[in-house]
C-alpha cells in the first residue's frame, strides 16, 4: 500500500509538476512573445507619410521601350496607386506633395543583384580588423550614398547585413531595401575563407575565424555543416542564400578553376533553403561550378563569366538565372594583390562572351555590380549600368536593372522581405521611383550621373531626395 500510495503521490507530484511546468511554459511563451523584438523576423516600416501626385510626367514603366504619353501618378503610404493620363484630384492636405513633373521621366528605382553593403567602403583588413560597430557606421554612410545613386533596392552577397538593414527599415537612416544573404557559406580554401596558414587546421566545434565572427563568411565542409550554416541565415532573415561554388578573385587560396563544394554539400544547401521556402545562388565562373550548381537544385549563378556553350545551354533549357557583372577592367581589384589581380584579368577576359551567350540563349539575366573594398568605385556604379550598352540596348539595360531585377526578387516567396511588385511603375506596385531630368532610353548616360540628372528620388512612399525649384 505504501509503495502504492508514495507510487501514486510520486505520479500525482508528477502531473502537479506537469502542470506547473506548463503554466510556467506557457507564462514564459507568452512573455517571450508579447516583449521579445518581432524584427528579427519582420520589420515595421517607418511611416512614409501620405500622398503624392507626380504630375505632367513620361513614363518609364520598367517594361516598355517607348515612354508613356504624358500622365500623372498617385502615390499613397508606400504604394503607387493610380496612374492616368487624365488630372487625379487629391484633398489639399497638409501632408499631400504635389510635383510638377514638367514632362520629366518617372521611372522604377534601380535595382543592384550583386551588392554587399558591408564591404564597398572598407579594405579587406579593414573589415577583418575593424570594431563590428565602425564596420556598420561605415556602410550606413554608404547606404545613404547607394540610395542617392537611385538605387532603392540592393541584393546583398554576402556580409553581416543584417543591423543595417533593420536600421534602414526602422528609418534609423537613408538607404536601400536590402535583400540579405548573411554570411557567404564556403568551403575550407574556398572564397570567402580569409584564413591564414597559422589558423589551420580547423577543428569541428572549434574558435571561428575572424570572418566567421564577423558573419562575413561561414566554412562548412559537409552536408551537415553546410545544413547548420545554411539554416542559420535563415534564422537571422536571410532571405535567399549564397554559397560559393567555385574559386574567387579576392580570397587568397582560391584558385579560379576549382570546384568547392561537392553536389551533395550544395543540395543539402539548397533543401534547407527550399524547406524555407527560397533559393540558392551560387558564386560561380566556371563551366563544372555551374554545372554542379544546377544539378544540385541551385536557381541562381552569380557571374558566369567564364561559361562555355553548353552550359548556356543547359542554362537556358533550365531556366536558370545568370545574375552577372560587366567586368570590363581592371578596376575592381585595384586594391588588391598581383595574384588576385591576374585572377581579375582572366574574369575580364571572359565577359564579353558571357553577355553574348546569355544574349544568343536568351537566359534570364541580371544586372549587379560586386563591388568591393572602394568607394571610388561605389560611385561608378550608374555608369555600370550604362555600360552595358556594349551590348543591349539602352532600354534592355534599364529593362533589366528594374523589372527584370524584380523577378529575380521575387524568387524569395514567402521570405520577400518586402512583399509587393518592385521594379516597375503600375498600379499597385511599391513607390519606388526616380524623376530624370531627361530621357534615359535615349539618353542612357544620364544614369551614369545620378547626382545631376535624377531629381527627386522616392523609396517606399518617402521622398529621399527633391532638387526640383519649389
Ligand atoms: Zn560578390
Amino acid at each position: 500500500m505504501i509503495k502504492k500510495n508514495s507510487l501514486s503521490q510520486v505520479s500525482y507530484l508528477t502531473v502537479i509538476h506537469e502542470f506547473a511546468g506548463s503554466i510556467f511554459l506557457s507564462l514564459i511563451l507568452a512573455v517571450l512573445t508579447i516583449c521579445l523584438p518581432q524584427a528579427a523576423v519582420a520589420h515595421e516600416k517607418p511611416p512614409t507619410g501620405g500622398v503624392t501626385l507626380f504630375q505632367k510626367v513620361r513614363i518609364f514603366d520598367g517594361k516598355s521601350a517607348v515612354l508613356s504619353a504624358p500622365s500623372n501618378v498617385l502615390v499613397r503610404g508606400n504604394k503607387i496607386e493610380t496612374i492616368s493620363a487624365q488630372p487625379i484630384a487629391v484633398d489639399r492636405r497638409a501632408d499631400t506633395r504635389i510635383i510638377d513633373g514638367g514632362g520629366r521621366t518617372l521611372m522604377p528605382g534601380l535595382i543592384d543583384m550583386h551588392w554587399h553593403a558591408m564591404m564597398v567602403r572598407p579594405t579587406p583588413a579593414m573589415l577583418l580588423s575593424s570594431d563590428l560597430g565602425y564596420s556598420n557606421l561605415l556602410a550606413g554612410a554608404e547606404a545613404t550614398s547607394t540610395l542617392m545613386r537611385g538605387f532603392t533596392t540592393i541584393r546583398d552577397m554576402g556580409g553581416p547585413v543584417f543591423g543595417l538593414k533593420r536600421a534602414i527599415d526602422e528609418g534609423l537612416l537613408p538607404g536601400p531595401r536590402i535583400y540579405p544573404s548573411g554570411a557567404v557559406i564556403t568551403v575550407t580554401s574556398g572564397h570567402g575563407d580569409f584564413r591564414q596558414f597559422s589558423d589551420l587546421p580547423r577543428t569541428l566545434g572549434g574558435m571561428l575565424s575572424r570572418i566567421e565572427q564577423l558573419g562575413g563568411a561561414m566554412i562548412a565542409d559537409s552536408p551537415d555543416e553546410v545544413r547548420t550554416r545554411v539554416r542559420e541565415q535563415l534564422m537571422q532573415g536571410a532571405s535567399q542564400i549564397k554559397l560559393t561554388a567555385g574559386g574567387g578573385v579576392a580570397s587568397p587560396f582560391s584558385p579560379l578553376d576549382v570546384s568547392t563544394f561537392t553536389e551533395p554539400e550544395l543540395r543539402a544547401a539548397v533543401e534547407a533553403a527550399e524547406n524555407w521556402g527560397t533559393y540558392v545562388a551560387t558564386h560561380a565562373y566556371t563551366p563544372a561550378s555551374i554545372q554542379r550548381s544546377i544539378a544540385a537544385g541551385v536557381k541562381v549563378v552569380e557571374h558566369g563569366h567564364l561559361m562555355d556553350e553548353a552550359t548556356a545551354q543547359l542554362m537556358a533549357e533550365k531556366g536558370i538565372w545568370l545574375s552577372t557583372q560587366p567586368f570590363l577592367d581592371m578596376s575592381p581589384a585595384a586594391a588588391l594583390g598581383p595574384q588576385e589581380q591576374e585572377k581579375m584579368r582572366q574574369v575580364v577576359t571572359g565577359t564579353d562572351t558571357a553577355y553574348e551567350l546569355a544574349k544568343k540563349y536568351n537566359i534570364k539575366t541580371a544586372f549587379g555590380t560586386d563591388v568591393l573594398f572602394s568607394q571610388a568605385l561605389a560611385e561608378r556604379q550608374g555608369q555600370m549600368l550604362a555600360s552595358m550598352t556594349r551590348w543591349y540596348t539602352p532600354a534592355e539595360v534599364l529593362i533589366m536593372a528594374t523589372s527584370t531585377n524584380g523577378e529575380l526578387l521575387a524568387l524569395t516567396g514567402l521570405r520577400n522581405p518586402y512583399p509587393g511588385k518592385l521594379g516597375v511603375v503600375e498600379e499597385g506596385a511599391l513607390a519606388d521611383l526616380l524623376l530624370v531630368d531627361g530621357n534615359p532610353l535615349e539618353n542612357i548616360d544620364l544614369v551614369a550621373d545620378p547626382d545631376k540628372n535624377f531629381l527627386v528620388i522616392m523609396k517606399d512612399g518617402g521622398i529621399y531626395k527633391n532638387k526640383l525649384p519649389n
